[in-house]
């Protein structure tokens, strides 16, 4: 059921000029004065490809700042006037849409909350049909990545053919120290399934905090993202939405002056030698791991007959129970986390019984 994207890679957009795309500015736009002032700040630093603002805020509660609304716009386009940087927002609605287009905004992005919800993500694609514009979309708050690939595949059915993702992480319910829970391997997926769409993360809403968006940034550019989403205000502790991971352009430019930018490819032939011989290694580790799990397996599989002989449930939760704390404990002994060993464990059980349960019910020829 997958759908044909035909999407522009990013060395084609008219906003790039080389790794990594910078897409800075405050959450929100508050006033003329610091939209502007952030703006020059930031132009000054000659590392941001586009200003962002947020014009129309979604927030969780009610009564809290919603945005200065079509009024931003107008600050927006004097920015782009003034400092010559392109433009970013995100929209919600068919009319964000239409405010933004008129008002000349080079960019527009889809939040975690819209990009949840197939049905404003039609109708963003129908206000947009026509229109050769540039359209991030962050992944939804839920850790879905089907959803994701579809407010794409709208966005694309519609001929939007510049289409990037932000990865923002998502929301959970247990309070944790980051604001939003990475799971890295969700994006990494999204790489896999569309390998040729530009690929951003916005530590700012992933962290939540100050402290945290060094490392984020950083270990976004070790996977080899195509560019960062920064949240920058000129004084952030007065911002009126998120005003703890906001950093002063100053900041800013200390975060990505202290980055490190590898390289994907090599033609260094030594480092190439190296790589291949230890890649080699790797190679026949997950041979020898598949060779094992299937030996498992087969006696898995003569357990389940011989439970099938004495009339024996395949299920035994103690046992179960005994397998999962000793793999643990020898686990964590190697390095191995507790939540990786689980999960492992979980799978191979889950197999197993599929094998068991398939010989139980075979009807067995010789008997
Ligand atoms: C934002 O970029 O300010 C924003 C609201 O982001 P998100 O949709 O990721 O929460
Ligand atoms: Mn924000």
């Amino acid at each position: 059921m997958e759908t044909k994207l035909h999407i522009e890679p990013i060395q084609n957009w008219p906003i790039y000029k080389g790794r990594p795309l910078l897409i800075s500015g405050p959450c929100s736009a508050e006033t003329e004065e610091q939209v502007m002032q952030t703006a020059f700040q930031l132009a000054k630093l000659n590392k941001v490809d586009v200003f962002r603002a947020g014009i129309w805020k979604p927030r969780t509660r009610p009564n809290a700042f919603e945005g200065v609304g079509s009024e931003g716009l107008k600050w927006l386009k004097q920015v782009k006037q003034e400092t010559g940087l392109p433009t970013g927002t995100e929209v919600a609605t068919q009319k964000h849409v239409y405010e933004a287009l008129k008002f000349g905004i080079d960019v527009l992005w889809i939040g975690a909350r819209t990009s949840a919800n197939p049905f404003a993500m039609q109708e963003i694609a129908e206000a947009l049909k026509g229109v050769d514009t540039m359209v991030f979309v962050k992944n939804p708050v839920n850790p879905d990545l089907e959803l994701w690939i579809g407010a794409i595949e709208r966005l694309n059915s519609a001929g939007i053919k510049y289409i990037g993702a932000i990865h923002r992480g998502f929301s959970a319910y247990e309070k944790t120290a980051y604001r939003n829970q990475p799971k890295w391997q969700i994006p990494i997926e999204l790489r896999l399934r569309i390998p040729e769409m530009p690929l951003l993360c916005d530590p700012s809403h992933i962290g939540g905090k100050r402290d945290f968006l060094f490392d984020i940034a950083q270990k976004a550019m070790d996977l080899n993202y195509d560019g960062l989403m920064l949240e920058s205000h000129i004084s952030p502790d007065k911002a009126w939405s998120d005003k703890n991971q906001q950093v002063t352009p100053d900041a800013l430019l200390n975060l990505l002056d202290k980055l490190i930018l590898r390289q994907p490819l090599s033609s260094d032939s030594k480092f190439l030698d190296i790589l291949g011989e230890l890649r080699g290694q790797i190679d026949m580790f997950d041979d020898q791991l598949i060779d094992l799990i299937e030996q498992r397996m087969n006696v898995a599989e003569t357990i389940g007959k011989y439970k099938k002989d004495n009339n024996i449930t395949i299920l035994q939760n103690q046992r179960w129970e005994e397998i999962i704390r000793k793999v643990a404990t020898k686990g964590l002994s190697k390095g191995l986390s507790h939540e990786f060993i689980d999960q492992m464990f979980k799978a191979i059980h889950q197999e197993s019984i599929n094998h068991q349960l398939k010989v139980m019910n075979t009807v067995n020829a010789g008997k």
